[in-house]
């Protein structure tokens, strides 16, 4: 695996790759890897001949008073298990190599960034459009990898691409969890053994949500309901929790077709997401 830190460079690079007739691949990541960012660099490897990995903490996607400076970094770590998961290419450009002095153009979202992370976290998804975006135009990837673990953030990709004509295919892998159903997170990190604990609670409203669904329930209230009554033991009370078109994100009131369930709650000092699809009549195909 080539380490390169600069745009020219990998661009350079990736020429020679293209004129060989590979195909390439990018996972866009803030790093702090785990078993959730493996398995989108494994996908990658499996569908494309050249993967590339970006690991660029991105600061214009941090609110003023959240975690840049805390976020967690580890590039060797990192580093190594990309090496382990095939990765050709670790991307991993300084922060004036993204946005050198004298930048000012920004990528800005219409309705699908208001709802959910949107409202808590305002600006957040112009800065994801917008180095997402970049990294689409310094690579070109014939392909690039997201994970359904952040939903809003993989609609946005693909409206971004649509709109944008960006020539990439945006491919949304599964959530990987841990054997108790915690959506792995780099955030996760944060967790003292206690408050680890009650991270479950978000796993549990999700599954309150497709039980009651599997039931025959249609009322979004009362399945809201249910998944607010199973978090409720472990003491851990949503930011928001909403079920939401799977498209358009908008707020249903009746379910019909595929839904999501997405929620947010701050377990002592991590803030959590996590989702599910849900279609009406079937279960998301858990077991
Ligand atoms: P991040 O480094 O958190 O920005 O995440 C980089 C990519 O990994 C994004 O596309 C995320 O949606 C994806 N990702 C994060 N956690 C998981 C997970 N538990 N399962 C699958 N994909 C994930």
């Amino acid at each position: 695996m080539r380490t390169i830190r600069t745009i020219p460079e990998l661009r350079e690079h990736l020429q020679m790759e293209r004129s060989a007739q590979r195909t390439i691949g990018l996972v866009p990541t803030m790093g702090a890897f785990h078993a959730g960012h493996v398995s989108l660099m494994e996908r990658a490897r499996q569908t494309t001949d050249v993967v590339v990995v970006s690991l660029f903490v991105n600061p214009t996607q941090f609110g003023p008073s959240e975690d840049l400076a805390a976020y967690p970094r580890d590039e060797q770590r990192d580093a190594a298990m990309a090496a382990k998961a095939g990765v050709d290419v670790l991307f991993g450009p300084p922060v004036e190599e993204i946005y050198p002095a004298g930048f000012q153009t920004t990528v800005t979202v219409g309705a699908l960034a208001e709802p959910l992370e949107g409202t808590q976290r305002p600006g957040h998804f112009d800065g994801v459009a917008t180095v997402v975006a970049k990294l689409l135009n310094i690579v070109q990837p014939e392909v690039a990898f997201f994970g359904q673990k952040d939903a809003q953030q993989a609609l946005i990709v693909r409206r971004v691409v649509r709109d944008l004509d960006i020539p990439a295919r945006i491919e949304v892998c599964p959530t990987v969890r841990e054997p108790d159903g915690l959506a792995m997170s780099s955030r996760n990190a944060y967790l003292e053994p206690a408050e680890r604990e009650r991270a479950v609670a978000l796993r549990r409203a999700l599954d309150a949500a497709e039980q009651a669904v599997a039931a025959g329930e249609r009322d979004a209230g009362a399945v809201a309901t249910a998944a607010h009554a199973a978090m409720a033991p472990y003491g851990v009370e949503p930011e928001y929790l909403a079920l939401v078109d799977a498209e358009s994100l908008a707020p249903v009131d009746h379910i019909d077709g595929e839904i999501l369930v997405a929620l947010a709650a701050r377990v002592g000092h991590a803030r959590l997401i996590d989702n599910t699809l849900i279609t009406a009549n079937q279960t998301n195909g858990r077991p």
